[in-house]
């Protein structure tokens, strides 16, 4: 199969491996930015959807390739959707230092005396094939759980320790990394994003036969 470069608008490097393992099987090869000299792109909005557009349009245009970009986060209900788009800076200091565990602290206080303990991570992911691309391909992967009070596990990141899954009887830190990849929002956006893809692919070469 012919190998289409594709910038990711990311320079984690596991997020560079997951990618490129699923994305290789139609033909795309994952590019780090920061391997392309490409700056990171400021995140303002107050929508996911607004932050991964952003973050896509400004690799594809500094590089000329299509881009891939990500943003993701913890919503939950109680506390209307936060901390949302501010997850990763949720509880930022002055000094602008941020930790998980500041943040973890922060999200404990908040939902403090609260019955409704609902809440779910979001991973949106916009392919652009241009930068100016008029329909770029969007998806969604949305993982629902609710948030302890005190935490549990020790593998993951952020707030995976306070994220607990009812079905599995367990947190997300709980869960190996292999076990979260198969389920975690990334996994479901990146499921979301293959399809998208395959469709759009067939759809193009049923075009060119009619
Ligand atoms: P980013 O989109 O990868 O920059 O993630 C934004 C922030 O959302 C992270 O810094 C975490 O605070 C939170 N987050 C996103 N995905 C996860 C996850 O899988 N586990 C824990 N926290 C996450």
């Amino acid at each position: 199969m012919k190998q289409q470069r594709v910038v990711l608008a990311s320079n984690n490097p596991g997020k560079l491996r997951e990618f490129s393992a699923i994305l290789s099987t139609v033909g795309l090869e994952m590019v780090a930015q920061g391997t392309l000299g490409v700056s990171e792109a400021d995140e303002p909005y107050m929508t996911f959807v607004e932050n991964a557009l952003t973050k896509a349009r400004h690799a594809s245009r500094a590089t000329g390739l299509p881009a891939l970009a990500d943003d993701s986060g913890l919503c939950v209900h109680a506390l209307e959707g936060a901390p949302g788009v501010h997850s990763a800076r949720y509880a930022t200091q002055a000094d602008g230092v941020r930790s998980d565990a500041e943040n973890n602290a922060k999200l404990v206080a908040e939902m403090s005396g609260r019955t409704d303990r609902r809440a779910y991570y979001v991973a949106v992911l916009v392919y652009v094939r241009s930068a100016d691309d008029p329909r770029p391909t969007i998806v969604e992967g949305i993982w629902e759980g609710e948030v302890l009070d005190a935490p549990r596990g020790t593998h993951g990141f952020g707030y995976d320790a306070y994220f607990f899954l009812p079905e599995l009887g367990k947190t997300a830190a709980e869960l190996s990394p292999e076990e979260k990849n198969q389920v975690s929002h990334r996994a479901r956006a990146l499921q979301g994003l293959l399809q998208a893809l395959s469709n759009e692919r067939n759809a193009h070469s049923m075009a060119k036969t009619l």
